[in-house]
């Protein structure tokens, strides 16, 4: 079948109008432009562009209405709200874990179906547990990606139970249109010989591994002295267990540990410097940064140096992060937050922060990231003015968030 619309982006490649794509079994097989007569579906004044990825996000917080706690609250005592917000959960579910489960589900569920009506088609999820079984990852949201099985906890009797989580959940298999990752969670969570265990089942599996790095000064400071609101945080948790961190470990420690995986996602990296970034750019086959924008921003953690990775050579990929921390799961709303933040970028490659380079990120850039023959038909849409010249400027600036998931 062919279809029409006033424009395709296809990413990679100029703006198209009176774009047509030819799609055979669920793949493009032409990207092409504008002869009328064998065209089956006109979609109309709308930008057709590749679907959407988002590279990092937590769908087990989307029953949240609102973010939790509020901008610019300090990073350790957001994790705090985040532990009460789950003892919470739990709490109203009376110990009865199978309306936990369900409520878990509905989560998930209400995440999966919020994404592909934004456009989304690929996600890179964290998940705390297995998905659960009355999931239909098959329905209607129609988005695939990766579930990274969450990893976490520094107490030394757990460490045998968390190695074997990782090896079920790598030996499980995932529903179709997705595949198995681990994260181990962040430095102050996990131990570094569990970061490397997981980078060595990646080499065998060849699955990806993501884990939080550099997120906040917090970190930093428990990392290099054992000290500060986090330290605080954790041992009120009853969770600091100074023996398993190596007092002086660097991120940059942990990127050499991620450097070993088949594939390794290092989320956010607001902090890491100059001499990571040209690690990062060195290895950039198999290793990726992820910017989370609008989490960012609701930290007011500054100026996120996008523009300096870039240049450095660092593929960086964009994810919306959990609602925990900002209120959508819009990539397209996460792409212009990084217009507004970053306008030294080219709408070009900003666009190509959410698409190529998350799908690149990920691993599932056979499939996804742009509209080219080989690849799956899974494409967004957004309305567009028949005046527009240029659909990238209006995809980032125009004030239109009604991106949805094209569907045959
Ligand atoms: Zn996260």
């Amino acid at each position: 079948m062919k279809i029409r619309a006033r424009w395709v982006v296809p990413v990679g490649q100029p703006p198209i109008a009176d774009g047509v794509v030819t799609i055979a079994d669920d793949r493009v097989v032409e990207v092409g432009n504008g002869t009328s007569d064998a065209v089956v579906r006109d979609l109309g004044d709308v930008i057709l562009l590749p679907g959407l990825v988002n590279a990092h996000t937590h769908l087990e917080f989307s029953d949240l209405r609102l973010p939790l706690g509020e901008p610019r609250m300090p990073f350790a005592a957001w994790i705090g709200r985040v532990v009460e917000h789950r003892r919470a959960q739990a709490a109203a579910a009376d110990g009865n874990a199978s309306l936990l489960e369900k409520r878990r589900a509905a989560a998930i569920a209400a995440g999966l179906a919020e994404s592909s009506a934004a456009g989304v088609v690929a996600v890179g999820e964290i998940a705390t547990a297995e998905w659960p079984t009355e999931l239909d990852p098959e329905g209607p949201s129609a988005v695939g990606g990766v579930i990274f099985r969450e990893l976490l906890g520094l107490a030394g009797d757990r460490q045998a139970a968390i190695a074997a989580t990782a090896e079920q959940h790598l030996a499980g298999s995932p529903p179709p249109g997705w595949q198995h990752g681990l994260s181990p969670h962040a430095p102050y969570t996990v131990r570094p010989d569990l970061v490397a265990r997981s980078c060595q089942l990646s080499v065998v599996t060849h699955a990806p591994i993501a884990m939080h790095l550099a997120e906040s000064l917090a970190e930093l400071e428990l990392l290099a002295s054992h000290s500060g609101e986090l330290v605080e945080l954790l041992r009120s948790l009853d969770a600091w267990h100074p023996a398993a961190i190596p007092r002086g470990i660097e991120p940059a420690d942990y990127l050499s540990m991620l450097a070993q995986a088949h594939r390794a996602l290092v989320i956010h990296g607001n902090f890491l410097t100059p001499r990571d970034w040209r690690y990062l750019a060195e290895r950039k086959g198999t290793m990726s940064v992820v910017y989370c924008p609008r989490t960012f921003a609701y930290f007011g953690h500054g100026r996120y140096p996008l523009a300096e990775m870039l240049a450095a050579g660092v593929r960086v990929a964009v994810g919306t992060d959990s609602q925990a921390s900002n209120p959508d799961l819009s990539v397209l709303a996460e792409l212009r937050q990084v217009a507004r933040a970053h306008p030294e970028l080219s709408p070009e490659s900003i666009l190509a922060l959410g698409t190529l380079a998350s799908a690149e990120a990920l691993g599932i850039k056979p499939d996804f990231g742009s509209i080219e023959p080989g690849k799956l038909a899974r494409f967004a849409v957004v309305p567009v003015g028949t005046e527009v010249t240029d659909p990238v400027e209006w995809l980032l600036h125009g004030t239109d968030t009604s991106a949805s998931q094209w569907e045959l």
